[in-house]
């Protein structure tokens, strides 16, 4: 099935939460009502497990969250001291449920329940070699292969700590990890810090998720981010921190401040909602036009919208209006594509009839969106549409945790600007530049990839990562 409005758009893969209970808390529910609030980060499916003095639960399902966990299964999860939750969104052609987290497994020193936002970047390695050792997987997701190295470090290692610590060593990509230990709650970010992830408190009671809008959603309040590379254990004795791994090069996802993250959380000191203006003001700066009215492609584009306007002294309008209602509208019959789209966005006449309409959007993946919502526009009667994007064009494959894996569906791999701006149909098109990019989150406390943009890869990346064998279908 196909979410038209959001398929040519790049998805984060997941939203992670864990929360250690000490009192007064109804764990399942702060569990669910967090997942809430990451169900932008993932709406295929999620999951939430819970550890009731060592017995761990775990239900999950397909869709948004009232669809994938419904009362029914809710009410299945016993109160519990401990909880790990999950929202995710699929990657490659791999939507199994038994891809769904959190990830339940039993080991030899008992049970552990893990959840994952990133990818390895040798997953294929790792997996290869675990399978001649004799293991045997359920699924394809970088997860089980991380759950893996955990147990087979921890027949190494004095403590459980000291055994993610050292497959920390041997994993290597974007992954920010919440775990469930018999008893503790284990938040681990990668030494590049490719993907956010916070600690929070909730009254006595200690969070690890992947951003600080939750805290705002339960009312708690942030308490600091992980830092790359560190793990933040916490237990009955509260948080402790565990710091081998910190100290190299870090690289945050540039685009999590363009799209990924939502606009009221802060991440690694810098305010979404802020980075996205800055990036209207350079766009601005950096592609100014004479026009009658800015408006936004919704939701995604206002804030720079907003900036843009600020910048240009242009009139902010709204020129599209977006179905709140419809949810995820799907189809599988393609001739009803665009009457899908049509039901969920519109044009609004009354403010764009007769205008140069200069139109906002955070990015161009295949192009199709672009067209569809320009042509909606001057069949409203704008006299002109100037599309303006407010991050550079999307060149390279991601392989840190994002669905942009593959340069055949990104069009500005192909397509000069000149090319894109005439398939879109706008009369015309700029991006914002890389330089301008790295600007926008200027006080953010950590380094950048910006790969997908300049091609800089910060790490080695798997070569033919479309023949991976692991990464086709599995059927279960
Ligand atoms: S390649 Fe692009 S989307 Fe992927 S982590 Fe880097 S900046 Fe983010």
């Amino acid at each position: 099935m196909t979410d038209i409005f959001n398929e040519d758009r790049p998805h984060d893969e997941c939203g992670v939460f864990g929360i250690f209970g000490n009192k007064d808390i109804d764990i399942v529910d702060e569990t669910y009502l967090a997942l809430y609030a990451l169900q932008h980060r993932g709406t295929v499916g999620a999951g939430i497990a819970v550890n009731d003095n060592g017995n761990m639960n775990v239900i999950k399902g397909y869709g948004v969250i009232p669809e994938a966990l419904p009362e029914k299964d809710l009410s299945r999860l016993k109160a519990a001291k401990i909880a790990v939750g999950h929202v995710r969104h699929s990657t490659k052609t791999v939507n199994d449920r038994a891809n769904l987290q959190p990830l339940l497994m039993r080991y030899i020193y008992g049970q552990l329940a893990l959840g994952i936002n990133g990818a390895l970047a040798n997953y294929s390695e790792l997996r290869e070699q675990l399978h001649r050792g004799g293991a045997i997987f359920q699924s394809n997701s970088d997860i089980e292969v991380i759950a893996y190295m955990i147990a087979k470090a921890r027949l190494e290692t004095a403590t459980f700590e000291e055994a993610v610590l050292k497959a920390m060593t041997e994993i290597r990509g974007a992954y920010s990890i919440v775990m469930m230990a018999p008893s503790r709650l284990i938040g681990v970010r990668d030494p590049h810090g490719f993907r956010p992830l916070c600690v929070g408190k909730l009254g006595e009671n200690y969070i690890i998720t992947s951003e600080s809008c939750v805290f705002d959603s339960l009312g708690g309040e942030f308490v600091r981010d992980v830092e790359p590379g560190e793990m933040v254990v916490i237990d009955d004795e509260g948080p402790h921190s565990y710091k081998a791994n910190c100290g190299g090069e870090t690289n945050l996802c540039l685009f999590e401040f363009v799209y990924f993250a939502r606009p009221d959380s802060v991440l690694d000191g810098m305010c979404v909602n802020i980075a996205r203006q800055r990036a209207g003001i350079k766009l601005a700066k950096e592609h100014p036009v004479e026009a009658d009215m800015v408006c936004a492609v919704p939701d995604c584009g206002v804030d720079a919208a907003i900036g843009y306007s600020i910048e240009s002294g242009i009139q902010y309008g709204v020129g599209l209006i977006k179905n709140r209602f419809i949810g995820r509208a799907h189809t599988s019959r393609k001739k009803n594509a665009e009457h899908i789209f049509r039901i969920k966005l519109n044009a609004m006449k009354s403010n764009v009839e007769g205008k140069r309409i200069v139109l906002i959007d955070d990015s161009i993946v295949k192009g199709d969106t672009s067209k569809h919502i320009v042509e909606l526009l001057k069949k409203a009667g704008a006299k002109e549409v100037h599309l303006r994007i407010s991050s550079p064009p999307f060149k390279f494959p991601c392989y840190f945790g994002t669905d942009m894996d593959d340069t055949k569906n990104l069009i500005a791999s192909k397509k000069s600007v000149e090319e894109m701006r005439e398939e879109i149909g706008a009369d015309s098109l700029g991006f914002l530049s890389i330089d301008g990019l790295h600007e926008i989150a200027k006080e953010c406390r950590t380094g950048f990839c910006d790969a997908c943009f300049s091609g800089n890869y910060p790490l080695t990346v798997p070569k033919n990562h479309h023949e991976d064998k692991y990464l086709k279908k599995i059927e279960i």
